[in-house]
């Protein structure tokens, strides 16, 4: 059983790559004694763009719904209410007004999957080795964190993905991110499911496609604080490798903020 009794990075069926309802991450997360339980499924946004990976704007009620009703049936576990968002100036007022606002969200977690790119929103899991891609991400990754819309910056480490070297340009725009992390005081995420992904080959050898090591080193030297989730995207994954991420967080010495801190973060 783990030692970390906090998740707050889960994932339902309506982002179309994940399985499991609201009711069943709530019934593992008491199996396997969590006492706090984040929602946070990839955000409908109200264009219904990038449809393929996230809720549909129409499945945005029954979501919030069936948070509420969950509250309820598990007076065991605290159950917050959130959401995975990408920033986009187009929706700040969406993610304050509607999720935060109307939905009275405990927090948004900002995420990187897509960043824009010479015209083009371009997929950090794709292929980040091409020169100047890592500027993008890191000036995208950057303007998230001023947005001041999030709480926390999901796998802030996601484009080792398809990085294959962390060369002085990745160390480069690396320090960028640390900084502005450290002045905006956002917090960042130690992500539990890369290590259950499939591990990267690279031309130093075999590791996990994230939490990146060397990221984490650089990001110590910071006052960089952390959470550690396992971001499931399965029922039975809700406190799969927190233990992981908490470790990886120890061995860096960085420290690990709880709930009270994160939802402090909207005032
Ligand atoms: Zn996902
Ligand atoms: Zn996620």
């Amino acid at each position: 059983m783990t030692s970390v009794k906090t998740n707050l990075h889960t994932h339902t069926y309506r982002c179309k790559h994940a399985d499991g309802d609201v009711d069943d991450y709530c019934r593992e997360a008491v199996a396997a004694d969590l006492h706090t339980l984040g929602m946070s499924d990839h955000t409908a946004l109200p264009d219904d763009r990038w449809l393929g990976v996230r809720m549909a704007y129409k499945d945005l009620p029954s979501y919030m719904q069936t948070i509420t009703d969950a509250q309820k049936k598990y007076p065991q576990l605290t159950i917050l209410r959130a959401a995975e968002c990408e920033y986009d100036e187009a929706y700040a007022s969406y993610y304050r007004d509607e999720l935060l606002g109307e939905y009275n969200c405990d927090y948004l977690i900002g995420a990187v999957h897509y960043f824009p790119h010479k015209g083009e929103w371009l997929s950090p899991f794709f292929d980040m080795n091409a020169p100047d891609l890592m500027h993008s991400f890191a000036d995208y990754f950057i303007k998230s964190m001023q947005s001041g819309l999030f709480a926390f910056m999901a796998h802030p480490d996601n484009f080792a993905s398809s990085r294959m070297h962390f060369d002085e340009e990745a160390k480069t725009c690396v320090r960028a991110m640390c900084e502005a992390a450290a002045d905006l005081n956002v917090y960042w995420e130690v992500n539990g499911y890369g290590f259950r992904k499939q591990n990267v080959q690279t031309p130093y050898g075999e590791r996990n496609q994230y939490p990146l090591e060397e990221f984490w080193d650089i990001a110590s030297e910071y006052p960089i604080r952390v959470v550690v989730n396992s971001d499931a995207h399965r029922p039975q994954d809700v406190a799969a490798n927190l233990d992981d991420a908490l470790d990886l967080a120890n061995r860096k010495k960085l420290k690990v903020v709880d709930v009270d801190e994160v939802l402090a973060v909207y005032g």
